[in-house]
């Protein structure tokens, strides 16, 4: 049940799927940042559905009806509002954190799998048959993944629309369209204007030609940006990756051709004054080889930045612990930097098992001066994709430039990689992911932890053996004996990723 009418909202409290109508109404009232992306609200009486955050007058309770997703609201016949534009909301933080099938199919459908592989071949990558698949969606969130990726399309066609000069049939082309006819018909079902209106009502575009997209890229604030930039700075792989001042550049493999991604992280550095509050995007700029891979390019960019996370949610839990209380209010929001390349993100970790971050980013930019293709390169540097594991499974471990049982390692990661043995990424299976990489040899279990941390995107991991821990736990005055650690980590759960991030970056690293 993903629909809530007043009528039937439960009151029992105890089916966390189900929406409440009484706390969607109180959130939506208050313009709580915090359920931005959790659900939307439809009006009955204007056939327009918001945002919780819409600055639109607030609906009588007898004219609300409450949905988890957007495409469940278009499925009832309700319209998106084009004043809060519900596509640019972040992602609900429920589907973020949860790893199960519903939010592995839910990342997945957002990251455009259904267009690239049609239902069917979304189901075979989630192993199960797509029957299963769609009985499941339909359960949890009201609608099935075709309705699903449907709504994905007009919401991907109407940011470029608005936020683009593209011309309207590369748009429509970019956002997977078959036709202009179709395109045509689908922006004004979905939002009850024609792409020509939408683009005419943002004429604000003064550049004209198919430069590089310009995006702005929603989160629920506070977001530390400094912090972000920081962590980057510190473990980015040259020839992929360089931050220069509040910028972050890179390179990006994607589904059909490489990209380059540039984020502007100064709106997210202001920590206090008028800034806080006001900017709730990173702007994005991107340069895609092909336009469809837009959709896949801006989910890489939302993971690295960790941008749909619930930083008061994480708060709550945290600022409870007597351990974390002055670190939690200091950093309030504070992020775990996903990846955009998990295959690169698990070689680094291997390496950063012996070496510090710079250094272990300075080995991995070896591999890319060696192995790494040429990617669409807008500033000339960085130039070049991280090695495909293919790539260097097929080298010879001698020639990688690491020490022998380094080099052992990074191998037997790739051959894994590239034999399908081992999925990384997001629509992986976290256990069975973690099981695949403990049997490689060459990774201990807290590197492991690591990988889940940033490349599976599990908010609750928390290895006490790892040693940057376990001496930022010391400083801090928390035990440094594994298992006394681990226990004090159980208060953390479920966000115990976010826990060692603030361990973390609050000692330097030896
Ligand atoms: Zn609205």
């Amino acid at each position: 049940m993903s629909d809530c009418r007043r009528k039937s909202a439960g009151r029992d409290g105890k089916n966390d799927g189900v929406l409440d109508f009484d706390s969607c109404y109180r959130a939506m009232a208050s313009r709580d940042t915090r359920f931005d992306g959790a659900f939307v609200v439809a009006v009955t009486s204007t056939g327009v559905y918001c945002r919780p955050v819409c600055g639109a007058r607030t609906p009588k309770p007898a004219n609300c009806r409450f949905f988890k997703v957007p495409a469940a609201a278009e499925a009832a016949g309700f319209r998106a509002c084009r004043r809060c534009r519900p596509e640019t909301a972040p992602s609900s933080p429920e589907w973020n954190v949860r790893g199960d099938l519903v939010a592995r199919a839910l990342r997945l459908i957002a990251g455009g799998t259904v267009d690239e592989l049609g239902v069917a071949g979304l189901a075979r990558q989630l192993a199960v048959s797509a029957r299963h698949l769609h009985r499941q969606l339909v359960a949890e969130v009201g609608v099935g993944p075709l309705a699903l990726a449907l709504n994905r399309r007009a919401h991907v066609a109407r940011m470029l629309i608005e936020s683009s000069t593209l011309p309207l049939s590369d748009v429509a082309f970019a956002a997977g369209y078959s036709s202009i006819r179709q395109f045509n018909g689908a922006i004004l079902a979905a939002f009850g204007r024609a792409p020509r209106e939408l683009r005419r009502a943002h004429a604000a575009h003064d550049t004209a030609g198919s430069g590089p997209l310009l995006l702005h890229l929603r989160f629920r604030p506070p977001l530390d940006g400094e912090a972000l930039l920081a962590w980057l700075r510190a473990r980015a792989v040259p020839g992929v990756e360089r931050v220069d001042g509040h910028r972050y550049h890179r390179t990006l493999r994607l589904p059909r051709g490489s990209g380059f991604a540039e984020l502007d992280l100064a709106p997210a550095t202001a920590r206090s004054g008028p800034a806080v509050g006001r900017h709730r995007q990173v702007p994005v700029r991107l340069t895609l080889e092909d336009l469809r891979d837009v959709t896949a390019a801006v989910r890489r960019c939302r993971d690295l930045c960790d941008l749909d996370a619930d930083p008061a949610a994480v708060a709550e839990t945290l600022g409870a612990s007597p351990a974390l209380r002055a670190r939690a209010d200091a950093a309030p929001g504070l992020r775990v930097p996903g990846c955009a390349d998990a295959f690169e993100l698990a070689v680094r970790t291997v390496l950063e098992q012996h070496h510090p971050p710079e250094r272990a980013a300075r080995l991995c930019g070896r591999l890319v001066a060696r192995w790494g293709e040429r990617a669409v390169a807008p500033d000339g540097e960085p130039d070049r994709l991280f090695p495909t594991a293919r790539a260097l499974a097929d080298a010879d471990p001698g020639a990688l430039g690491l020490g022998t049982r380094q080099a052992a390692a990074v191998h037997s990661l790739a051959r894994a990689v590239a034999d399908g043995a081992l999925a990384l990424g997001q629509d992986a299976d976290r256990e069975t992911t973690v099981a695949a990489l403990r049997a490689l040899p060459g990774l201990a279990p807290w590197a492991v932890a690591r990988i889940a941390t940033h490349a599976l995107l599990d908010p609750d991991v928390f290895s006490a053996e790892d040693p940057a821990l376990r001496r930022a736990a010391q400083e801090l005055g928390l035990p440094r004996d594994p298992h006394a650690l681990a226990r004090e980590a159980h208060a953390w759960r479920p966000w115990r990723s976010y826990a060692a991030m603030h361990l973390l970056t609050a000692t330097p690293p030896a």
